[in-house]
């Protein structure tokens, strides 16, 4: 590690924020630890682009720890859809919850009870401290994993234990007890724009004189990639039950689980009968199926081949009702409730070309 710490790493890099940063994303404008939390929450897995338009349209619907702990599940989820790992939006929600009603609706300024929430690991509890407190605490994304791993050239995938504790122990030494919130806030952006995961921009960074990486020529071999073994492949077939109102039949999806309380088309196996299925499970008859076109949703640990089947249901049968757990349903903004992004768009799809 270099002499003086300060001096090669965090002088430059602040140096380089004031000028280059980034000082207009939404959740800056105030940085208060509601909005700093609900932004850490989003990044987790998702992009900066993305995130925006759904922490704004979030930001509306719940502006305060109150009002999101007040609503109910589903229109959280609601606002989520898309945005996929749905675990978030209901720890979200949970941590709402514990919020409002053991810390009056105040965000605690210490790393153990915030560590103590749904939702929130050491980094993101890091985050809220430096970012809407500025108490210097160290925080590990991944654009701060990218940085340390090529400015000391440490070998060996950053989710191994030795690597993380490693990187943990550089960036608490690396964090300055002043400016916190700056400091936390240009690392991450040096990652984010000019610490690229490929292709850095290593001319027009302040680090550069002392980046191990660079002196090597091969920033590109850092992070080391974990060792991936290939996902397995799941296969399943989605009902898009349709009735004489042009609605579709939805299901709630159980707790625990993929897509947990989201509501999703029923499912079958690839070698079931649509028709019997339908009339066995909804008491419906069809009338008309038509196999649409077949595609993969990817999850972290999975690929799941979905094959679509839009059915017709005869207006002579008298088909389940709407209940707890299922729902005809029509795309309407009004309807607020959680729904998996592929089966959003399957949906929107199927009853534009059948209205
Ligand atoms: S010099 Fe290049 S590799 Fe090193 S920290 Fe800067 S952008 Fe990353």
């Amino acid at each position: 590690m270099p002499q003086n710490i300060h001096l090669t790493f965090s002088k430059p890099l602040l140096t380089w924020f004031r000028q280059h940063g980034r000082h207009d994303l939404p959740w800056q404008q105030p940085r208060d630890a509601y909005r700093v939390w609900l932004s850490e929450i989003m990044l987790q897995q998702t992009q900066v682009q993305t995130v925006i338009p759904y922490f704004e349209r979030f930001l509306q619907a719940f502006p305060n720890l109150r009002t999101l702990a007040q609503a109910p599940q589903d229109e959280v989820l609601h606002q989520w859809t898309g945005l996929g790992y749905y675990a978030r939006a209901r720890n979200l929600h949970k941590a709402a919850q514990i919020l409002v009603e053991q810390h009056k609706a105040e965000f605690p300024q210490n790393h153990s009870s915030l560590l103590a929430l749904p939702g929130i690991g050491p980094s993101t509890a890091a985050a809220i401290l430096a970012q809407a407190f500025n108490l210097p605490n160290a925080i590990l994304d991944g654009n701060v994993k990218r940085v340390l791993t090529r400015f000391y050239a440490i070998s060996g995938w950053p989710g191994k234990k030795q690597i993380e504790n490693q990187l943990w122990d550089i960036s608490r030494k690396h964090t300055p007890n002043h400016n916190a919130a700056d400091y936390t806030q240009a690392i991450m952006d040096l990652g984010a724009t000019v610490c690229t995961r490929s292709k850095p921009h290593c001319k027009t960074c302040p680090l550069q004189t002392h980046c191990m990486a660079d002196q090597q020529g091969n920033p590109g071999d850092y992070p080391t990639p974990k060792k991936r073994a290939r996902l397995p492949v799941r296969k399943t077939t989605m009902l898009l039950l349709q009735n004489n109102k042009g609605e579709i039949l939805l299901q709630q999806r159980p707790a625990p689980g993929i897509w947990g309380n989201l509501w999703s088309l029923p499912e079958m196996e690839q070698t079931d009968n649509a028709a019997e299925i339908s009339r066995q499970r909804f008491a419906c008859e069809i009338e008309t199926s038509v196999e649409l076109s077949a595609f993969r949703h990817t999850f972290s640990h999975f690929h799941l081949d979905i094959q679509p089947i839009h059915c017709i249901v005869s207006t002579h049968t008298q088909c389940v009702m709407d209940s707890g757990s299922q729902v005809w349903y029509k795309c309407d903004p009004a309807d607020k409730r959680g729904l998996p992004g592929p089966v959003k768009k399957l949906l929107e799809a199927t009853l534009e070309k059948n209205p």
